[in-house]
């Protein structure tokens, strides 16, 4: 009997949620139907300079091109929690060593650091790996590939919950599956307090590209970035 209830209190369950919509998945070199394209490999028109001028990067053979000089991009789009797709192609710089090799960064609201860096065979400190919420969090592994090989986060990102008067209701969270394999779970965001003060109360910002080059010693490089995609989570 009590299973017989159990049975009939799951359907009753079943019956009552709402039926997802569809969404095609895509595959390799497609984002899912529902996703915000940022990169198609074909323009950077859905970026700018962190001032708003045009975007330093360059679309070339379906990559996006960031050259030393270029300066940050910024996404024109604002979010609050996506999930994020993007790809990187990390360059060979073996005459150089730890923050100095291949060096970029995505940063979600234009604040929170997933570290990208030449992570293969290149010890550094641990929350300035790639894989890394700079500063806070090492990646549970270093999953990097070699350099000259295209490598990709899947990224999980619930910003901060702020309150209108600029308190904090909840700190942000970020996952990220690094080359498929998970190094952030989860992690709390411990900026959220100050990121909520001092956006009076905004919870949205955009997606940002690191260029290095503002830093001490940093020698030329270029980052390579294709199928950059997100899709706002609701
Ligand atoms: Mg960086």
């Amino acid at each position: 009997m009590k299973d017989f209830l159990a049975a009939v209190g799951a359907a009753v369950t079943l019956v009552a949620q709402p039926t997802p919509r569809v969404v095609d998945p895509g595959g390799p070199n497609k984002a899912p139907s529902d996703a915000v394209v940022l990169f198609d490999g074909k323009d950077v028109s859905a970026w700018t300079k962190k001032d708003g001028s045009p975007a330093g990067c360059i679309a070339r053979d379906g990559e996006m091109h960031c050259t030393t000089g270029a300066g940050d991009i910024m996404s024109k789009m604002q979010f609050k929690d996506v999930q994020l797709h993007l790809e990187f192609f990390p360059p060979l710089m073996a005459d150089q060593k730890g923050q100095l090799r291949g060096n970029s960064g995505v940063y979600l609201h234009g604040k929170y650091e997933i570290q990208i860096l030449d992570s293969f065979n290149n010890p550094t400190y641990a929350t300035g790996i790639a894989g890394a919420l700079y500063g806070q969090a090492p990646p549970l592994v270093n999953a990097a590939r070699p350099p000259e090989q295209w490598q990709s986060y899947d990224i999980v990102f619930h910003g901060p919950q702020c309150m209108a008067d600029g308190k904090l209701a909840a700190q942000g969270t970020v996952t990220v599956l690094w080359n498929g394999v998970l190094v952030q779970d989860h992690t709390p965001i411990l900026d959220s307090a100050k990121a909520c003060a001092d956006n009076k109360g905004k919870d949205t910002g955009p997606l940002l590209l690191q260029d290095h080059s503002g830093f001490k010693g940093a020698p030329n490089t270029t980052m390579r970035f294709r199928n950059i995609w997100i899709r706002e989570l609701k």
